[in-house]
C-alpha cells in the first residue's frame, strides 16, 4: 500500500479510487471517516486519502490522475438524480450513474 494523494473531500477521493480501479489499478480510500471518529486530529490529517494497493502501480496511477486533472472539463446533468456534474468525470458523484452518451 502506498499513499497516492489526499483528496479535498470524500466524493472526489471515492471517484478517483473508482476510476483507478476501473483502469485496472487496485486503489482504496483511507481515513475517509476519521474526522467523525477521532477527535483532536488536525484537519489536514483527517482528509480522505487515496492509496494504491500495489506500490509498483504508483507511477502509472500518478500519470493517470494527472491526465484526468488535465482533461477538458465537462458539465452534464445526471439523468437519474439531476445532479450537475462538472469536471472530467463520467460518473455522477451523487448516485454513481454513468454519464449519458450523446
Ligand atoms: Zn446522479
Amino acid at each position: 500500500m502506498k499513499r497516492l494523494l489526499q483528496a479535498p473531500n470524500l466524493a472526489l477521493a471515492t471517484l478517483w479510487a473508482d476510476q483507478l480501479v476501473g483502469a485496472g489499478i487496485g486503489a482504496r480510500v483511507q481515513r475517509a471517516f476519521a474526522s467523525g471518529i477521532a477527535g483532536g486530529i488536525p484537519p489536514d490529517q483527517s482528509l480522505p486519502e487515496v492509496w494504491v494497493e500495489d506500490a509498483a502501480a504508483f507511477d502509472r496511477a500518478t500519470a493517470l490522475l494527472a491526465e484526468w486533472r488535465r482533461a477538458p472539463h465537462r458539465r452534464w446533468a445526471c439523468p437519474d438524480c439531476h445532479e450537475i456534474v462538472e469536471g472530467p468525470f463520467e460518473q455522477c458523484w451523487n448516485c454513481g450513474a454513468a454519464m449519458p452518451r450523446p
